[in-house]
């Protein structure tokens, strides 16, 4: 069964009632997939202005509707101060992007990296920096001069899943921090964790690692289901980077790839690929879950990507469709940088850029003008099960529109 538009429309006639023949539109237009994600890092406090303006000029036309905001200990937190970071915002700060957003329709998932991910070449992340027993690897010093490869195959340190205080704090700054966006959505990270499992450490030593990094995921998502919030998550962990050939990175090397059947499957998976437009978001939606891919610094794989997505959501059974949720722009300079490679064309002959990425990924989108029609308005009546379904139809002929969820704008814009 295919879901439909029911759609009609009269003169001088508000009516609302659900047509069932003539009339109908295909709704699974190509292209409608739910979720046009960005994922960024916070601005410095001092440009937190200029961030608000980029989400109310940049993001709104090209239809964003979701900002994953990385902000780990960047914030000014209340529950433990010991923890904020350089340029930390204040609550005021928080606020001024939660109203644009909100103004927007664009929803804010904020990010703390949990598990992996505690330290950044020779800098020790802020938990473990006031929590060294957290360590999974006390034994591995970060060196003075970072170096890929080294003899202790270092990436990012991890904290230890089985730390018995650890959750009690993290856990915390996951609640203040979804409370101060006014969310019921949440990023952990939870990629590249290199240090799982390792045998010196007296908790983990031994154990399945899969079981390790799903159980922990798991405990994330449960934390959150309490407050009916929804955890996301970079993917790649789930994905066995030998038999794919995504290497260790976007895949992985270290046998976490069987939680894939562990995890619990309303957490959204962030696929993240780069190099080329793989195609494992059917992977994970044929598991089950729901799936956004993500991409960043190529054009053409952006654009290939969305392709794909459109594909995979247009052509498959809706048991399937429903887990394709969308496509991501991730940026992982600072917001200038991404900010100059977006606004400076003359950037675009460099051989990769985020800026470009995104604007070949997400173009700007018309919106669509209503008519007149002598002054009356003429008025529809949908059942559509999400707003993004009905952007890409031609409603010429209709000046307002009534959607159970969804209300159009004075001018009769939807968008
Ligand atoms: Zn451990």
């Amino acid at each position: 069964m295919r879901k439909k538009l029911l759609l009609s429309s009269f003169t001088l006639l508000i009516f609302t009632i659900a047509f069932t023949q003539q009339n109908t539109i295909q709704v699974k237009a190509p292209g409608n997939f739910p979720i046009r994600a960005i994922s960024i890092s916070v601005p410095p406090a001092e440009k937190i202005d200029s961030f608000v303006t980029f989400i109310a000029n940049d993001l709104a036309p090209r239809r964003l509707n979701t900002l994953v905001l990385r902000v780990n200990y960047h914030y000014q937190y209340k529950s433990h101060p010991e923890l904020i970071d350089d340029d930390a915002l204040t609550e005021a700060d928080v606020k001024k992007i939660v109203a644009v957003c909100r103004e927007n329709n664009i929803k804010i998932i904020p990010q703390i990296n949990l598990f992996g991910h505690q330290s950044s070449a020779g800098r020790i992340g802020k938990l473990l920096e006031k929590y060294p027993q957290f360590d999974e690897t006390p034994w591995i010093p970060l060196p003075a001069n970072y170096k890929w490869p080294n003899a202790d195959s270092l990436y990012c340190k991890s904290y230890c899943p089985l730390h018995p205080d650890v959750h009690n704090i993290v856990f915390k700054l996951v609640d203040e921090i979804c409370d101060v966006f006014e969310t019921n959505a949440f990023h952990a990270g939870m990629d590249e964790i290199f240090y799982i499992g390792m045998d010196k450490c007296p908790r983990c030593g031994g154990k399945n690692k899969a079981e390790l990094f799903a159980n922990e995921v798991n405990k994330v998502r449960d934390h959150l289901a309490e407050k009916g919030r929804t955890l996301y998550i970079w993917a790649d962990r789930l994905i066995d980077g030998l038999a794919t050939g995504l290497g260790g990175w976007e895949g992985s090397f270290n046998y976490t790839w069987p939680a894939i059947h562990m995890v619990k499957k309303d957490v959204v998976m962030c696929d993240w690929h780069y190099e080329r437009p793989d195609k494992t978001a059917a992977y994970f939606a044929t598991h089950g879950f729901k799936v956004i891919t993500c991409t960043w610094n190529r054009p053409a794989v952006a654009v290939e990507q969305h392709k794909d997505m459109q594909k995979f959501y247009a052509e498959s059974a809706p048991e399937m469709s429903a887990n394709f949720l969308g496509m991501m722009q991730t940026v992982w300079s600072g917001t200038s940088r991404f900010y100059y490679e977006y606004y400076n064309t003359g950037y675009d002959t460099a051989r990769r850029s985020a800026g470009k990425a995104f604007r070949d990924g997400f173009p700007k989108a018309n919106v669509t003008k209503y008519k007149d029609d002598n002054g009356f308005p003429i008025i529809a009546y949908a059942l559509c099960k999400s707003p993004e379904q009905i952007a890409d139809i031609n409603f010429s002929g209709i000046t307002h529109m009534n959607y159970a969820f969804f209300n159009p704008d004075s001018n009769g814009n939807f968008t």
